[in-house]
């Protein structure tokens, strides 16, 4: 029986047997904060339409760099709320992040109890060490869910007990420690509608952000470039994310209009 590395915030409670609670959607980021940057918007949308989202961070964000220990968790408790999405952590280490068999399998763990049909994980990150280690880590997790007999693995145990389940989209948002993609990924999504609930999350890390001078300078950079992704398409604000399948639609009316067809 796989021991347990994470505990939940919001109002479910998952302990002991039963933990059936499903979500629509999870998305995976290194630390508190990351799900916000990266696709907040999308997150704050996706609820906004009934979806069920939970945000995994891998680790509680500590040390921050302004606040004592236990703060940032509980900021990143009210920026879920502003999102409509739950929360739970892992209890890996931040800064010593990597992709190894016991988080894949912690992570897997969480698929297979939760059974969301999209997933979203940081990709393409070179800056930060933790945020790097993210898209290779779900990658192989997401494919671990999947698989059958692991009671039959050494050191498989942690998902001895869960029922496979397939994740039916990978996606990655855009990690902003990075620099702006250009036209260089799958799809985006205009968050323009709920752009002040993305703020209002982003705004609770006091921890993080110098939120109380005002204009934080990352804040504004990470703005700036979902008003950059927003331009390509002729819209306030835009959210981009890279697919790890290509995309299948049942008919190519799906899309929104771009400004020059
Ligand atoms: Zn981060």
């Amino acid at each position: 029986m796989f021991t347990g590395n994470w505990y939940y915030f919001d109002s479910i409670n998952l302990s002991g047997k039963g933990r059936t609670v499903s979500y629509d959607v999870m998305v995976i980021s290194a630390h508190p904060d990351d799900a916000e940057v990266q696709m907040g918007g999308t997150i704050a949308l996706l609820t906004k339409q009934d979806k069920r989202v939970v945000l995994v961070d891998l680790c509680d964000g500590e040390p921050s760099d302004f606040a004592a220990p236990g703060v940032r968790a509980e900021q990143a408790r009210r920026a879920a709320a502003h999102l409509g999405a739950d929360r739970l952590f892992l209890n890996a280490q931040d800064r010593l992040i990597t992709d190894t068999i016991h988080l894949r399998l912690a992570v897997a763990r969480l698929i297979r109890i939760h059974r969301p049909a999209i997933v979203f994980a940081t990709t393409d990150a070179c800056v930060h060490p933790d945020h790097a280690a993210v898209g290779s880590l779900v990658s192989a997790a997401v494919f671990y869910a999947r698989l059958d007999h692991w009671d039959r693995v050494p050191g498989g145990e942690a998902l001895g007990d869960t029922r496979p389940w397939a994740v039916e989209r990978l996606f990655y948002p855009h990690c902003k420690m990075e620099p702006p993609w250009g036209r260089d990924f799958a799809f985006a999504v205009d968050v323009s509608s709920v752009y002040d609930r993305k703020r209002a999350a982003l705004a609770e890390y006091g921890s993080i952000f110098r939120i109380e001078e005002g204009h934080d300078r990352l804040l504004t950079l990470y703005e700036a470039e979902d008003a950059y992704v927003g331009r390509l398409f002729g819209v306030a604000y835009a959210e981009a994310f890279k697919s790890q399948s290509p995309l299948l639609v049942h008919s190519p009316t799906v899309f929104l209009p771009a400004l020059h067809g």
